[in-house]
This record gives C-alpha cells, structure tokens and sequence, in this order.
C-alpha cells in the first residue's frame, strides 16, 4: 500500500494560511514568485491562462501549483478581481537571509471588488462603492464606503425594493451582510449587479470607528456601519485614517427614481451598449478632474428636491456661464488638478511615491489661482463654498522644499528628498560627490606617476573601486603599491588601500544616504497624512467648482436656458424642449422641439402617434429636462418653469425591445406597479404604449384602468403613449386628461414624421393611409376601412369613470377587478343553453326556461 505523503513544513503553513481564506484565492510569496496550489492553482491556471504544474512531481499525490512574478502579480490581481473573485496576499513577514528554518508569513491584504486600490480596474470616473446591509424586523440598516475616496454614507430603508434602488444606484460589486437576507433579494442582487456577497456578522470595537459613528443616532446605522469598517479593517489590515466620518443620508430626500427608471431614462449607463457613451452623464460630463466626474455621477443619482439648494447651484452656474474669461482660466487651473481625492486615500493608505506627493502640490498649487477666479466673480452665491477652497500652502512648501520634481517610482532607492533640505544627508551627498572628485584626481595622478595615459578608475558592483591597466602597460606599475583584484582578457584591475578607503567612504555614504532619504520620505509623507481632513474638503470643494463649471460649459454649448423651479407648484411649462442626447447626436437643426404644457387641471397627457414616431423621445425629453433642473442645470428650451418633482416613475421600452412574452409583460407590470402604488400628485409617471406586451383588448382594459386609476388616486403627472386609438376618447370623461399627437404628413408620395406634438388625438385611418401611399389595391383599402369602422363600432373603449376606487382599492391594487360588469357566464346562462337537449323540451318548458334565464340576466 503506497504510504501517503506527508506535508513538508511550508506546505503545512501554506494550508494553514489558506484555511482562513477558503473562499479567496492565496497568492504565497515564495522568493521572487507568488505561487497558488492546489484548487487555487487548478483555477487560477485556468483564468490567467497560467502554466500548471505541479509540486513533488514523482510524489504519490502531485500537488497542482502555478506561480506569477511579484513584480507582475497586479495585473492577475486586477483580472481575478475584476471577475468578482478575492486575492489574498500571502507575504514573508521576516527577512529570509537573517531567519534560520521557515520564514514566517502572513497575508498582508485581502483584495476583493469592493475594496480595490489602485488597480487598473478603478476607473478614474467611477466610484467603487462597498456595500453593507443589515436586516432588522423589516428595516434595512445600508452602509456604503469608497475605499479610495474614504466616503462613508448610511441609511435606514424601509424594504427590500429601497436596498436594491440604492445598489443599482451605487453599481456596488461586493456587499457585506450583516444578517441574513432573503434569497430573492440577493437573487435580484446578483442577477442586476453580479454582486459578490461577503460576510460580516460582528462589529470590531474600537476608538477610530466610533469616532467615525459619533453622529449616528440609529443603532441599526451604527451597526451596519460597524460591520462595513470591521470588514475594511480586517480584510485591508491597515489604518483607515481617511476613511471621513459616517453621513446619514435619506433617499426620500432627494428626487427618488427606482432602478427600472434610472435604467430606461439612460442616466449614466446607455441600455444598449451598458456603457456612458449615448447617456445623459457623457452629455454633460464637461468635468476636467477625475472627481468632478465622480460628483457628477453622484449628482445624477441623487437629485435634489428642495428648492433653496437648487437655486443655490443654478446661482454659481449661471455666474459661471456669464464669465466667460474667468470659466476658461478655470479650466486650465482645473486641468492641472490630479484625483486629490484619491491622492489623500493613498496618503492614508501608505501608498505613495515622490511622484504622488509632486502630484499633490501640483494640484494645490492650482488652487489660489481657482480661488482668485472665483472670488472675483462672487456675489455672494459662491460664500460658502469658499470657505473650504483654502489652499493648503504649508504643504505645498513642504512637499517643494522636501521632494524632487524626477523623484523615481521607488522610494527606497534614493533620489526622492532634494539637496538643502536635511543637513546630515547633505553631508552623505557631499562625500559621495567629493568621493568621486577624488577619484577623478586620483585616476589623474595614477596616470602622472605611472605614465600610463590609458590607465582608468571604475566601479563595479561586485568588485568595488579599481585601478585598471592594460596588460601591456603592466610593466610600468611599482612594485608593491597595487594589489590585484580582478583579471580581465587584457587588463588587470588593482586596488590601493587609499582607494580602498574611499571606497568605504562613498559605499557608507551612499548607503546612508539611501536609508535617510526613506526616513526623510516616511516623514513628510506622515505630515501630508495629518492633512488628509482638509485635503478631503478641499477636493470635494473643487469637484464641486468642477462640476458648475460643466454645468455653464454645456448650458452655452447646447443653448439650454435657467429653468424656474418652485415647490408645490401644479404648473409644468416647457417651450420648444428638446431631448439633450438625440440632439446632441442629431445636431441642433435636425432636432423638432417640443413644448410641454400641464397644470392642476390637466394631469395626464395621451400621446397617440404611429410608431417611430417620436412618442418616446418626448417623454424621455421631459424626464431629462426635469432631472437636469433638479442637479442645477440649465435645460434644453427656449424657457421652462418647473413645478419640483418628488419622484419620476418610467416604463419606456426601447423601440425594439419587443422581446415578446409573457416575461417582458410582467416587467412592464412590475414597473406600472411601482409607480402606481408610490407616486404621489408631485411624482411624474411616463407610460409608454404600456399593455401592448399582451393580447390587443387584455392589454387596451390594463392600459384604460390604469389611466383612471391615475386620474382619480394618484393624480400624478402622467405622459402616457398608446397606439390603442380607442382609449383617446377618455378625455370625455376624464377631465385632467388631454389628446396629444405626433404629426405625419405625405410628402412626394411618402410618409414623413414631423416629430411635431400636436393637439388631439392622431388619425385614426394613419395605417390605411400609409398602405394607400405604399400602392396596395383600392377595392383591398376600401375593405380596410370597411372594417376599421366596423371593429370601431365594436371595440370602443369602455366609457370611463365606470369604477369606483374605494381607498382602501389603493392599497390592494392588484386584487383589483378591473371591469365589473358581470359576465354572462358566470352566471350560467350560456351553459344553460349549452345543456339544454331541445328534441326533449316542450314549447311550454322552453318558454318556462327562457323566462328563468331572462331573470338571470
Ligand atoms: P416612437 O416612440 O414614437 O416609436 P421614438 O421616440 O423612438 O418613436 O423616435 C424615433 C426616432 O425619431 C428617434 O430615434 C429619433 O431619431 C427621431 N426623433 C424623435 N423625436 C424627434 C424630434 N423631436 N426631432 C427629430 N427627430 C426625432
């Protein structure tokens, strides 16, 4: 029986470090390689299309291993990470020379998606957002960091649909839990973000983390935040000293916009392409700084409801677009502001090079200049944010008088700390400098006294200092003096002992020199790191500046105007608005503008209209125009007044997403349902052709309910498409509702939208008139209009009104009987009839059972 195995010791340690990190793959430095075994090995071969091997081949049990270079392990970190797996690094903690059997180890580092540094992976525009989640007795404690910026929010949520509003929104890759969850939120979690789940069932206990808790007043927010830094902590195992203090935050507090919503309006992430190109965020993203990008982002998702702050910003906006001189000036000053924010983690993080800290003062050199430009233009809208726009001159000075412009990418190879800036390094530098003065002299006189002309004084690694002569030239050496050192195919090299004595000299020094310029580095690093707050506040100041100053630079560009926004208002007044995006990608002469005018009597706006038409641009338009009013942007028109929107619900298909079936149906009712059970008369529904993911009368029933529904309860303002022709009647009835039409017209023998909205509903006859222009035979039109009217005749809609919402019906939505007229068969009439065996009935019996089923009836 073949014995098995044992372990030697490095693979017993090697199994003892990965038992801790089961679901994580152990990257074990060994020498200048870190190496994976076993199943990692298997994987990761396979991932990182990596050579396996494997340890003591000839052994019973092979054990499978592949290994990457340290120095070029970051990018198989970066693509490990970026498929939502974690690494964890596994260093030597002792130096191998001076340790005698194994040297010790320890993970220095667990990697994961939501905690990513400084990989290629982190888009400079982009947040990368931890996320952490506690459930208790239906409230939803919701914590999110960014590692690299050092932000830290929180909030309490009232349902399961609120945690995944606020991950789509934050795009999180990896979400701690602090309790469980049901399997259908993380089902819906992982389906929607791919997001990886990491546990976290207790919070760490520390000075620094209730300091950064100390304004929660919710217990569940400071134990779900607890638990989101008790995972940093454990996973980054180093200080988190940029980490800011935990802001609460309330998503009722701005304009609130469900995933569905955030999707279909193209925000920042285009339907097609998943990408920013195409979306509203890549319109205005005039942003000259990484963290203006970011600010833009998070603007996007979370605009604002009040209406002093939007004013506020539409105030620093517009001074900007009136100062044309002092925006450009801005944007070179901004241009040559590097990601502070990131710099500052990076400080926190002990991540930074001479480069990094150059960076730095680059970046605050740019600010007296921003903050003169700003001052000069202030009327007092830009007060407050001046007072964290404060250049921190101090460690500009510092960081110039301390590091060098070249300073290399390592800092432990000297070269970092400039000369004047520290007397004892002065000194090392000056004997290494005079050291090799001497050397020139020396190498001048040796070649004096020898009369050898060709006689030289070099260095090499290995050897040192020497003397070399040709072997010709030997002859000419005294006697003695020179002590060989090293043979070469024609020369000899030699050493004297005052050579060897200032070769000491200059090795010490050089040495010397190297250690205290890390010190020194260490230093000013941990000065800059004392900063971090202010450094912090002065970058979101900036991103702030940044993101106006593309506010004003798109406002010109495009033509948008200042809007008017009040709250409660019931009037809604946009003149010839355009879609920012389609125009943008049309050109400004090519885009049909449209006015949109609603007010407390009319809610609801039906838009019928062929296909193609332009039904879905214009409601997509008002969207678009309301949340770039509500982040305090100008808008595309020629004047808008806004009443402030709470809420805007949408279900807006992209024109051949007619993926059909009965799943595409649901998400359209799952997306109707949201906004009919959550908007409020201050929310904006757009509906488009909802119900056509169903049988033409089932889906015409679904889409006129919901239009009274809206009419009589929520009260919404509601755009709603339709090509159910039938439901423009309800304006009869319903008195908030109006027809709108996009308009079409035959041109040279062809059909040409004018993309022009219209009042009153569209030609119903449109089909026809397109199948006569396209040249079908007349006897075949004529018999299409004869059943059009006949079909009219038969399918028009059910007059409205005929429903009764009881208040409580609001609350029970989807046991709603949508049409309570009593069907004949329900009550057995039909199978009566259907039973009936009239061979067997008398003339009397027949006329008994008429007249019982006309009582029926
Ligand atoms: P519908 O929803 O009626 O099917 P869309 O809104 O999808 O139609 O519009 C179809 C196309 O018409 C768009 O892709 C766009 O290029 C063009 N379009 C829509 N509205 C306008 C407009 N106002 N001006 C110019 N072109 C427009």
């Amino acid at each position: 029986m073949p014995q098995k195995t044992k372990n030697t010791p490095m693979m017993e340690q090697y199994l003892s470090i990965k038992a801790q990190y089961p679901d994580a793959f152990l990257f074990y430095r060994l020498g200048d390689f870190y190496e994976l075994f076993h199943e990692d090995a298997n994987q990761a071969a396979q991932i990182l299309e990596l050579t396996l091997t494997s340890r003591n081949r000839n052994a019973d049990e092979p054990i499978p291993m592949c290994g990457v270079p340290h120095h070029a392990a970051q990018g198989y970190i970066d693509t490990l990470i970026e498929k939502g797996y974690k690494v964890a690094i596994c260093e030597q903690v002792e130096d191998p020379k001076t340790t005698k059997g194994m040297v010790k180890r320890e993970v220095v580092q667990l990697v994961t998606p939501g905690t990513v540094m400084n990989s290629k992976g982190l888009e400079a525009k982009d947040n990368n957002y931890l996320t952490a989640v506690v459930e208790e007795q239906g409230r939803f404690g919701f914590a999110y960091a960014d590692l690299s910026t050092g932000e830290l929010k929180v909030a309490i949520l009232s349902d399961e649909d609120g945690v995944i509003n606020e991950a789509s929104a934050l795009q999180t890759k990896e979400m701690v839990l602090g309790s469980s969850l049901s399997e259908g939120l993380k089902k819906t979690l992982q389906d929607r973000l791919n997001v990886i789940f990491s546990e976290q069932q207790s919070a760490e206990e520390n000075a620094e983390f209730s300091f950064l808790t100390s304004e929660l007043t919710d217990s569940l927010e400071i134990d779900v935040t607890g638990k989101l830094l008790t995972y940093l902590a454990v996973t980054q195992k180093r200080g988190l000293s940029h980490i800011q203090k935990a802001v609460e935050y309330q998503p009722d507090h701005f304009l609130k916009m469900d995933h569905y919503s955030k999707f279909n309006l193209e925000l920042s992430q285009s339907i097609r392409t998943g990408q920013k190109k195409g979306t509203l965020l890549w319109l205005l993203d005039e942003t000259k700084t990484a963290m203006g990008g970011r600010l833009l982002k998070q603007w996007l998702d979370r605009p604002l409801i009040q209406e002093k702050q939007i004013f506020a910003r539409q105030e620093m906006a517009q001074s900007l677009l009136n100062a044309y001189f002092e925006r450009a000036d801005l944007q070179g000053a901004l241009t040559k502001v590097y990601d502070l924010e990131r710099l500052a983690g990076r400080v926190a993080f002990g991540n930074v090079n001479g480069r990094d800290l150059i960076q730095l003062k680059t970046s605050l050199e740019q600010v007296p200049l921003i903050r003169e430009l700003i001052v000069g233009i202030n009327q007092g809208e830009w007060n407050d944010l001046l007072l964290d726009l404060n250049p921190a001159e101090d460690l500009v000075e510092l960081i110039h008088r301390a590091i060098n412009e070249e300073a290399p990418l390592q800092i432990t190879e000297g070269n970092v700390i400039k000369d004047d800036y520290n007397d004892t390094l002065d000194e090392y530098r000056n004997a290494m400098r005079n050291g090799k003065q001497w050397l020139a002299e020396l190498e001048a006189k040796e070649r004096q006294e020898t009369g050898i002309k060709t006689l030289k004084v070099g260095f090499n690694r290995v050897f040192g200092y020497y003397i070399e002569v040709t072997k010709a030239n030997l002859v000419n050496l005294e006697e003695g003096k020179y002590e060989r050192k090293q043979t070469l195919a024609n020369a000899e090299r030699f050493i004297t002992p005052e050579l060897k004595e200032m070769e000491t000299l200059i090795l010490e020094a050089e040495e010397k020199s190297v250690d205290l310029e890390y010190q020194l580095f260490l230093e000013v690093r941990e000065e800059v790191k004392k900063n971090i707050e202010r450094l912090q506040k002065l970058a979101k100041t900036i991103s702030a500046v940044d993101v106006l100053q593309a506010f004003a630079t798109v406002s010109e560009r495009y033509q948008y105007v200042r809007p008017t926004l009040k709250s409660n208002s019931k009037e809604l007044h946009i003149t010839e608005g355009r879609h920012p995006v389609v125009e943008k990608v049309l050109g400004h002469q090519e885009y049909i503008p449209n006015s949109v005018h609603m007010n407390k009597d009319n809610t609801i706006l039906l838009i019928t209209g062929p296909n193609m038409s332009g039904k879905s641009t214009y409601m997509r338009q008002l969207a678009l125009t309301v949340v770039m009013a509500q982040i305090g942007c100008f808008v595309p028109a020629e004047s808008a007044e806004l009443p402030i929107f709470d809420q805007i619900f949408t279900r807006i298909g992209a024109s051949d997403d007619l993926i059909a079936g009965q799943s595409t149906f649901m998400v359209e009712m799952m997306e109707a349902n949201q906004a009919l059970r959550h908007a409020t008369p201050n929310s904006l529904i757009l509906f488009d052709e909802l119900g056509r993911g169903t049988a033409t009368y089932d889906g015409m029933a679904l889409a006129q309910a919901i239009i009274e529904y809206i009419h009589r309860e929520v009260r919404a303002k509601t755009l709603f498409s339709t090509h159910y022709h039938e439901l423009t009647v309800l304006d009869e009835e319903l008195k908030g509702l109006k027809n709108v039409h996009v308009g079409a017209v035959e041109k040279d023998g062809e059909v040409v939208f004018l993309h022009k909205m219209m009042e009153g509903p569209a030609d119903k006859s449109y089909g026809i008139h397109v199948a006569k222009i396209a040249g079908l035979p007349l006897p075949l039109l004529e018999r299409a209009a004869t059943i059009l009217s006949a079909l009219e005749a038969e399918g028009n809609a059910v007059t409205a009104t005929t429903v009764e919402y009881k208040d409580e019906v609001k609350e029970e939505t989807e046991q709603l009987s949508l049409f309570r007229e009593v069907s004949t068969d329900e009550l057995g009439v039909v199978d009566t009839l259907k039973k009936m065996n009239l061979l067997e009935m008398t003339p009397m019996d027949a006329l008994n059972l008429l007249y019982e089923l006309q009582k029926r009836i």
